[in-house]
This record gives structure tokens, sequence and C-alpha cells, in this order.
């Protein structure tokens, strides 16, 4: 059993079929920003001196749902906003090389980690016969898995600054944040 996505061909939301691939239009759309771009003379610390780690949901827009503009914040994001080493990895650089302060955690609603199972895994290493080295970090508990996503975060020792941690559920039918309360 393959345990990958079925893919539709590229089209339109018209249903005609695509010129040329997705990247393809991304590299156009590209060459638009670019022609209306400045430089807006910033350097690499956030303005806000904040790290947000969120879900990669294509429907979670961080910086319109947030009030961010460019400049003002790191975002981490990966499948399901999980706290793994990696995430770590980036909290610790953001804020011992570059200056930021505060962690914003932001799961949500109807996650695709949330109907996933450690059997994920296993159908996986059946298929391709290797064991990822990673866990996928799958979730039955919204709530629950924001409090320890806080938790990994506020007990890090690599990181400088852990007072300063809150953890949300984003809603994605409201575009409403709701604050998950975590034991500090
Ligand atoms: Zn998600």
């Amino acid at each position: 059993m393959s345990i990958s996505a079925s893919q539709p061909p590229s089209q339109h939301h018209d249903g005609a079929p695509a010129e040329g691939t997705v990247t393809d239009r991304l590299v156009e759309a590209n060459e638009r920003y670019a022609a209306a771009f400045r430089d807006p003379g910033m350097d690499a610390r956030p303005v806000l001196k904040v790290a947000v780690v969120a879900c990669m949901d294509a429907r979670l827009d961080l910086h319109a749902a947030l009030g961010l503009e460019l400049g003002d914040c790191h975002t981490i994001r990966n499948a399901g906003g999980v706290v793994t080493d990696d995430t770590i990895r980036s909290l610790t650089i953001s804020q011992r090389a570059l200056g930021t302060r505060s962690v914003v955690l932001i799961h949500h609603t109807g996650c695709g980690l949330l109907g996933l199972t450690e059997d994920f895994r296993h159908d996986l290493e059946a298929e391709v016969g290797q064991r990822p080295s990673w866990a996928v970090e799958s979730f039955k508990d919204l709530d629950s898995d924001v409090r320890q996503s806080m938790q990994r975060v506020r007990t890090s020792p690599f990181l400088l600054h852990t007072d300063d941690v809150r953890g949300f559920v984003f809603d994605v039918t409201t575009g409403l944040l709701r604050e998950v309360a975590g034991r500090a």
C-alpha cells in the first residue's frame, strides 16, 4: 500500500490545463514582486524579537493573522508546528545569534497530523525498506500537544529566554486564535 496522497494533474482553477509548472508560476510572480520591491535596509534581527513556531498548513497565513510586517519575526514551520530537535536548533539560533526573546506556538483545527498515527511510520518503513529517523509526532488532542510543545521549549537547556512562551490553537474556519493555558 502506498501512503502517498494522490496527485491530480496541475490545473488552473477553471479546470484548464496549466501552462508550465507551478514553480514556473511562482518564478513569474517573483519577477513582478521584485519589480516593485524596495530594499527595506533591515538587518537579520527580527524587529519584534519574537519567533513563531507554527504548522505548515496552507490555510494559516501567519503574517496576516497576527498583523506582522516584513522583518518583524522569525517563522519556524513544520508539519504540526511540532517542537522537534530541529525546531530547538532554529529557536536557539533565533535567540542566541539574532536576539529574539519571545516564543509563540501555533497549532490549528483540522490539522493533517490529527488523523495520523505512528502507523504512518511503520507503513513507510514497510514500503521503502528503511526506518525513518524521525517520529511522525502525530497527536489526538490539540490542547495537550500545544502544552507539550510549550514544555519542550521551556525546558530546553539551549535557549536563553523561556519566560515568555505562549501557545495557541488557530481556528481555520474563523481565523481566531485561542490561547492554551500552559503549566509554566
Ligand atoms: Zn497542521
